[in-house]
């Protein structure tokens, strides 16, 4: 075996808080800085990251295993002393001066990222996986099937926790792109920070004011006539246990027919469901490029 260690596409950074922004009524901005972070990777679209946060009161962060094998040492932690992992999006990349920010929903003190966003004050500290730059391949974690983003017509559709990946999707979209975006907010003050090409539609479905967003994406949908479905094409289908839906299309497939209609619908795991089953059920939407991922689960922790 070779002595020297081998670059993974993934790499801890332990940061620093040095800036906190409310981008609107529940939406929290955090910048995490540290010189290593020059290595971290700005890919954008809809790059995830997880982020570790304390346990309350402990020095659970002092604890975190900082090493190759760090998931199998954390995940043998008792789990009421060990730190909590979640998943987020990267929003911004800053390598000159060793900065990133990453948005969070701020939904109440009732999970450990809520809090963190709500609570945490500058100079406080954590944990982020996130890419390394150091490596030169394919680093995982990003779903948006960007091959596709100027040969089909785009469907986007998700809620607040989606706003940060749905913004970065929209911010790398060809000129030339079409479709429909379609994102649900609590409210209205929170329908911020998405910019789209003139080819895009972009609805704001407001949760406090009444919109349906599950309408309003059928009737996008009808208004396109026949999709010629594909029902030949298989999707991923990880729907185990307490987990989120995850249903996503294998690359090869997507490249191989740039399908009418490319889907990308994330958020609470049930309404992935519910649009999963409007797609691909009443509309026969090509299969061929769809991204599901319930990205957090009504009444479930995440892990
Ligand atoms: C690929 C991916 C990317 C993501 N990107 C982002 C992102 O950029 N920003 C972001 O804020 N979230 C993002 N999420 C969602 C985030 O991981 C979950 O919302 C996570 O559960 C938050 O952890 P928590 O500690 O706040 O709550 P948890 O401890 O996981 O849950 C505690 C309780 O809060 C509820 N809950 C969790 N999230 C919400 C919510 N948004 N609204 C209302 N109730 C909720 C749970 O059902 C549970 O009852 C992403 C998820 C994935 C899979």
């Amino acid at each position: 075996m070779s002595a020297t260690t081998q670059i993974q596409p993934f790499r801890l950074f332990r940061v620093r808080l040095v800036g906190r922004q409310r981008r609107s009524r529940n939406l929290v901005r955090l910048t995490f800085a540290d010189p290593k972070l020059a290595d971290f990777a700005d890919n954008g679209y809809d790059q995830r990251i997880k982020v570790v946060l304390p346990q309350g009161g402990g020095d659970t962060l002092d604890e975190f295993p900082m090493g190759p094998d760090w998931f199998s040492v954390w995940r043998s932690q008792p789990t009421d002393r060990r730190a909590h992992i979640r998943t987020y999006t990267i929003v911004a990349v800053r390598p000159d001066t060793g900065e990133i920010d990453v948005d969070f929903v701020d939904h109440g003190a009732t999970g450990p990222g809520s809090r963190f966003a709500a609570e945490s004050a500058v100079g406080d500290e954590t944990i982020i996986l996130g890419p390394s730059r150091s490596y030169d391949g394919t680093h995982g974690g990003l779903e948006f099937r960007r091959e596709l983003a100027g040969r089909s017509r785009q469907l986007i559709v998700g809620d607040l926790t989606a706003l940060p990946a749905i913004a970065g999707i929209a911010r790398e979209l060809p000129s030339t792109a079409t479709g429909f975006i379609s994102i649900e907010v609590p409210h209205a003050e929170d329908a911020r920070g998405v910019r789209v090409p003139s080819g895009v539609h972009l609805d704001w479905c407001v949760t406090s004011a009444g919109h349906d967003q599950l309408g309003t994406v059928r009737q996008w949908l009808a208004g396109l006539g026949p999709l010629d479905g594909d029902q030949a094409q298989t999707t991923v289908i990880d729907d185990g246990g307490d987990d989120p839906y995850w249903e996503v299309t294998a690359t090869e497939q997507a490249a191989a027919a740039p399908p009418a209609v490319s889907a990308w619908v994330a958020g609470e795991s049930g309404r992935v469901r519910a649009l999963r089953r409007m797609l691909v059920d009443d509309f026969e939407i090509p299969r061929a490029a769809v991204c599901f991922m319930g990205y957090w689960r009504e009444g479930v922790a995440g892990s």
